[in-house]
Formats: C-alpha cells, structure tokens, sequence
C-alpha cells in the first residue's frame, strides 16, 4: 500500500515520532507539517550572530529507558560532542523564595521560616497525614483545582501560605481556579521540612519521600536520584541536536514543511483518509493516509474533524516570553542550571543559566541567562517594555548590580505556547482530546503535550511517543 505518515508539529514530540516512523523503513513516504517557521519547538535555539545564541530556557535531551531509542538519539552526534548530566548533576534548580535564592533545592525551603511558624507548619503537616491515615494522597481527580490538590497534599497551613501563592504569582489566577496542573510549573509537589540527618531516616517511608524534598540536592543518595539521564550538545545551544535530528530525517527520505499548516481533515469511516496542507500559497492535498501523528496541541484537530463539543470555553493559550540577557559577569547562583520563582516579581517564574550545564556558553564579558515568562494573551508584548520587565527581576534577583546593564537583550514572544491552567480551560482541551479519542480513528495518534492528561515532562512525552509508535 503506498499511504503517507503526516506528522502535525516539529517539536521534540514531532521530530521524535518522525524518526520512529523513517527507522521503520516500510516504503511508505513520510511528511513533517511545522507551523513555524524553524523547528525545535520549545528546543529551538535563537542566534543573535556575534550577539550569542540562546534557548528557550533549560531544555535538554533526556533519555526514556528505551534503550534502543536513547542509543539512537545519541548517535545523531559524535559522542564526545555530548555533555552528559546525570545523577545529581543531571539537574540542579534552585528556587527564588522569601526574597533569597535557594542553591540547594528547587522545592519551597519552610526551614527558613521563623520558628513559631515552622513549627505550627510541622504540626499541621503530622496532623494532616494522621487524619489521611499515614497514607499518600491521591493524584488529583479530573477538574481538580490547584487549592484543593495542595491541601490534600500538605495541609491547609502549608498550603495556603506557602504552595498555593507560589501558583498563584506564576500562573495569574488564584488557587480555586487554577487547574492542579499547575503543579508542574514550577514542580510544587514536595517541600523541605528536615535536615539531611533527620531526612535519612524519614525517607525509609515512601509517603513522606513523596511529599518532603531532601534538602540538599547535590547530595541527594544515588538510589533515589533520577535512573535517566539527560544530553546537551557541548556545542552550546540545543537547536544542534535539532538541526542533526532534521538533517538525518531528510536523509532518510523524510519531507519537512516548515511555515506550513494542516488545513482539512478527511475521514471516510474510522480511517483518515486524507489531510490539506498548506504552505504559502501552495496547497497540497496528501492521501492515501498510513497514520496521522498529531503533535501539536489538540484543540487544533478538534475543529477539523468538525468536532464542536466541550469547545465552548475557549482555550486561550498564554504565551511564553523569554527574555535573553547576556550579561558582563558570571552570576552568582551556586551553579545551579536555573532556579524557578516563588515570589511576586514582574513575570518571570525561571531563569537559566547555560554556562553552568554548557562551558561553552560562556565568553569573556559574555555570559547568557535567559528569563522565562508566561504571559497572557491581553498583556502588552511590547519588547522594550518586556527587556525592561527583565531587567527589574534580574536585579531583584541579584544578577545585575544596581546601575548595571546587561551586555545584550532581546525579547522573544513564542508562537506556541500552553494553555491558560484556569479549570474551564483545562476542561476544555480535555473535551477536545476526549471528543477526538471517541471517534476512534485507527490511523490517529496523538502525541506531545497533553495528548494525554497530565503529560507534560519532555521524557514522559517521548517515553510514551516510543511505546505508541515502536510497541
Ligand atoms: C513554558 C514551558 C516550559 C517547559 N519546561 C519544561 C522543562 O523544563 N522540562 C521538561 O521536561 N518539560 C518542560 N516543558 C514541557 C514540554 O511540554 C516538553 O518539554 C516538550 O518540549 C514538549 O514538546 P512538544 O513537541 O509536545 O511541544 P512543543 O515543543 O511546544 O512543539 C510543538 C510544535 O508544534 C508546532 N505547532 C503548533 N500548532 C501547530 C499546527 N497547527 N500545525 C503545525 N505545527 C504546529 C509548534 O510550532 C511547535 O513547533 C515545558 C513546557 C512549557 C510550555
């Protein structure tokens, strides 16, 4: 049979399921559709020409488990072209809380709180788990709200003062209103409470490993750091591992449009049968389908099935800004890779720092970080007001001194970007992908972020893209 796989988005979860399907070589043609102009999605990298290059913030390679797979991706550049960060150098985050940066851990430090409150914030805790039995609480139900989530979690006391407002600042809505998938961005699923001492005997039980952070990353015991480890091109910037995935697609035969969209959806029965794509002002029209790999967010299949239902909230889709500064002086973060933002500043909830994972990153009098923003629609993405939000939250986290600038700026507004995490909105993908789901089309995989609730992590999308594609 001479069907097309067409793939819908260039992203990681795209180019990765592109590759699946070339390595299969079943003589069946294959076409990558990518809306935007340069592929990559979220791993795509800006260059500034002498200015520098930069990403959008930390994203690197991680591995899945499947070996095959990992082996592959790594073979896409000379091994010693890789920076490999494993262990407890695999990630190293920290946390701008309380008006200080937390070096040791990305989790909310209630260690640093003065001591009537960390105390009532220890017996509320114990109380908690005691009316929960001793047990974990579960994972959130369908529509759950962020508050809610929380407070199972850790307790009112806690929660109110110290998770919920972390959301809150970053995603613009409050707790009551927020989706519990708000508790990705940043990770709020655990706190820190113990010293290390204490904490080797606390994480005997896997209830409060799952709820309490071990306070020092760096040390963290090796049999409960990650199993998987991640890559980065020693060549700095992500987009090499793009560019070398893109380039040995093409060699396998695989067409990619980029500035190019999927306009219309043909079924006849369960099957896709054919799908319009459109470049400029060329349209091509591509059938006999083999399969339909949606990697792009799922509200855009759901109009052309001519799917209307659970579409009635709108999905609005915040955007994601990134505020590139290169800035004269190495800064002084402990060498963490980023640190995420747990108090009111003017929109940034992360800043990397890519000298710290990639040496080189980092030239004389040139050291790039970037600040990453979600903002919404209705916000003003004017550039200069942008850098100029940046540039206060750089000084108030300490990595400009007062009076100085930064060597180069730039504001980028990303074109994809993530849904608004109110509950109406979530709700409403949901639908879309569940509406989707229940035509039941046997030649459609959805893939990517959210293709199924809650998944969200970069190497639980690509876990999940192998054992869709590969079985
Ligand atoms: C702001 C943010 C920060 C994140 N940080 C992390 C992190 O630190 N670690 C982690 O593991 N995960 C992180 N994630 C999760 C992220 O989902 C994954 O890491 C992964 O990059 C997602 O890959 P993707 O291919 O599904 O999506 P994307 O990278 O968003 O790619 C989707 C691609 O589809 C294209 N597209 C969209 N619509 C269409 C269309 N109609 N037609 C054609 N093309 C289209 C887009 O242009 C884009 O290139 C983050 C997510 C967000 C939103």
């Amino acid at each position: 049979m001479t069907g097309t796989h067409v793939i819908c988005g260039g992203g990681v979860a795209g180019l990765a399921a592109a590759l699946c399907l070339a390595d299969r070589r079943d003589g069946k043609s294959i076409i990558l559709v990518e809306r935007s102009d340069t592929l990559g999605g979220l791993l795509r990298t800006f260059d500034y020409g002498p200015h520098g290059r930069f990403d959008c913030g930390m994203h690197f390679w991680t591995e899945t488990g499947h070996t095959a797979f990992d082996q592959r991706v790594r073979g896409l550049l000379p091994g010693d072209a890789w920076e490999s960060l494993s262990g407890t150098r695999r990630d190293l985050s920290g946390l701008f809380f309380r008006g200080r940066l937390q070096v040791h851990s990305q989790f909310p430090d209630l260690r640093t709180l003065p001591d009537p409150e960390r105390s009532a914030c220890l017996a509320d805790f114990f109380d908690h788990l005691n009316r929960l039995g001793g047990r974990m609480p579960s994972s959130p139900a369908s529509g759950e709200s962020f508050q809610t989530h929380a407070r199972r979690r850790f307790g009112r006391l806690i929660a109110d003062n110290y998770v919920i407002p972390i959301a809150e600042r970053n995603h613009g809505l409050p707790g009551s209103q927020l989706d519990a998938m708000a508790r990705f961005l940043p990770l709020l699923d655990r706190v820190i409470m113990f010293d290390e001492g204490a904490f080797g005997d606390l994480m005997k039980s896997d209830v409060l490993r799952g709820l309490l952070a071990f306070p020092e990353q760096q040390r963290l015991p090796a049999q409960y750091a990650s199993k998987q480890g991640s890559l980065y091109p020693r060549e700095y910037g992500i987009g090499g591992v793009i560019a070398a995935l893109a380039a040995e697609l093409k060699r396998l035969g695989v067409t990619i449009m980029t500035g190019a969209q999927i306009t219309a959806v043909a079924t006849s029965g369960r099957t896709v049968t054919s799908v319009t794509v459109r470049q400029g002002a060329t349209t091509l029209n591509v059938g006999p389908i083999e399969r339909l790999v949606w990697a792009s967010p799922v509200v855009g299949l759901a109009p052309l099935l001519a799917i209307e239902r659970g579409l009635s909230a709108p999905v609005s889709m915040r955007r994601t800004v990134l505020i590139h500064l290169a800035l004269a002086h190495p800064p002084e973060i402990g060498g963490l890779y980023c640190f995420f933002v747990g108090d009111a500043t003017r929109g940034t909830y992360r800043m990397t720092n890519y000298p710290a994972y990639c040496p080189a990153a980092a030239r004389p009098g040139h050291y790039p970080v970037t600040l990453e923003m979600i903002v919404d629609t209705g916000r003003s993405k004017d550039p200069a007001a942008l850098i100029a939000d940046g540039i206060a939250d750089a000084r108030t986290f300490g990595l400009l001194r007062d009076g100085e600038q930064p060597v180069f700026s730039a504001a980028e507004v990303l074109p994809s970007g993530f849904p608004t995490l109110a509950i109406p909105a979530i709700a409403a993908f949901n639908a879309a992908r569940a509406a989707v789901i229940d035509r039941a089309l046997n030649n459609l995989t959805l893939t990517g972020i959210l293709a199924r609730p809650d998944l969200f992590f970069q190497t639980d999308i690509l876990r999940d893209l192998v054992e869709t594609l590969n079985g």
